[in-house]
């Protein structure tokens, strides 16, 4: 897959750009606390392109590290992916 086709994965909900709490059971809450960058009304980033430069708690999403970012929201479309690729 190209760089390209995996980005066109996002369906640009801006779900994951939201302040997440874990509590002690490891439960993850979203609260209502947007990233800085987040365009509230577009739900895109402002800064995508720098985003990884200027933002040192956003993450990457690539093929690899998907399996391990439990707190990215249940509607992600990597989520939706990654739980394709194992029911298949
Ligand atoms: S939650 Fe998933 S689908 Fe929604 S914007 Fe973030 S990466 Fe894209």
């Amino acid at each position: 897959m190209t760089d390209e086709q995996w980005e066109s994965i996002c369906h640009g909900c801006g779900a994951c750009c939201f302040e997440k709490k874990i509590d002690r059971q490891g439960n993850v809450h979203t609260t209502a606390v947007p990233c800085r960058f987040l365009d509230i009304h577009d739900r895109t980033c402002r800064m995508y392109s720098q985003r990884l430069l200027i933002e040192e708690d956003c993450i990457q999403l690539t093929p690899q590290n998907i399996s391990k970012l439990s707190w990215l929201p249940e509607t992600c479309a990597y989520r939706a992916l990654q739980r394709d690729n194992i029911q298949t």
